[in-house]
């Protein structure tokens, strides 16, 4: 029964990948997530249901609109794709209620963590909805641990050490270094990684956001009047944190 159940998790993780492109597309927008059926951004036909089969769609069209042949984003069927791939990857290997419950918790993380990467690649802003939606997933699963400590001193290390930096660096240079959306998703992660784990994903995202600015600058590709969107590297480093713990602790034991 195993391989059944784990090939309709990652059916599931499909269709929910495509929910996601809806959100990621409306949601900073401000246009309702249910209420409207998809249509082609450029000609605006509405697409039929078999226009929206997760990743299969895409290749029967040959990444075509149906009506116009304009082309479309290979990022539908690529977040498809990870969704489902992600819910593959977190289902449980032994079946029970707990197990369960535990995938459903990290799962939905997942899914908040895909819409911030993307819809800050490209607004440049990590909303308060999503970030509302991970306190409400986060904050009941912290208390259940009952230590208390672990994911206060988190909370308020995630939340006050990236604040005390920003204060700092407007003081200096005169220039907001990190946006109000960045600082609130250090503290929610630090609810769920405790102290030590959010100093790391705090010293580990500037890495990675100084190496890719670094090449971003050097290829020509980063325009100066928009600086780059940090949450992305934020994102990334603390799903190596959440997802793929026994290589985070390697990485984390070079460190400390
Ligand atoms: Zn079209």
């Amino acid at each position: 029964m195993q391989p059944l159940f784990e090939a309709y998790s990652f059916i599931f993780g499909l269709l929910i990948g495509s929910f996601l492109n809806v959100v990621i597309l409306r949601l900073p927008v401000g246009k309702n997530l249910v209420s409207d059926r998809s249509c082609c951004p450029k000609c605006q036909a509405k697409l039929r249901w078999y226009h929206n089969i997760p990743v299969v769609s895409f290749l029967m069209l040959r990444g075509k609109c149906a009506f116009c042949q304009s082309p479309i984003s290979w990022r539908y069927p690529l977040i498809e794709l990870l969704t489902g791939l992600v819910s593959l990857w977190l289902f449980p290997a032994e079946l029970s209620s707990l197990s369960l419950g535990f995938y459903l918790f990290y799962f939905a993380i997942a899914c908040v963590f895909i819409c911030h990467f993307f819809i800050d690649l490209d607004h440049h802003l990590l909303l308060d909805k999503l970030n509302i939606y991970l306190l409400v997933l986060i904050l009941p699963f912290a208390v259940l641990n009952f230590y208390w400590m672990h994911w206060l001193l988190g909370g308020l290390f995630g939340f006050g050490v990236p604040l005390l930096i920003t204060w700092l660096f407007y003081k200096i240079k005169g220039q907001v270094g990190l946006g109000g959306g960045d600082i609130k998703l250090f503290g929610l992660l630090g609810l769920l990684l405790g102290p030590t784990g959010v100093f790391f994903t705090i010293f580990l995202s500037c890495m990675v956001g100084a190496i890719v600015g670094m090449t971003l600058i050097l290829t020509k590709k980063l325009n100066k009047d928009r600086p780059m969107a940090f949450g992305p590297a934020i994102i990334l480093v603390a799903s190596f944190q959440i997802f793929l713990p026994q290589f985070a602790h390697i990485v984390e034991s070079w460190f400390f």
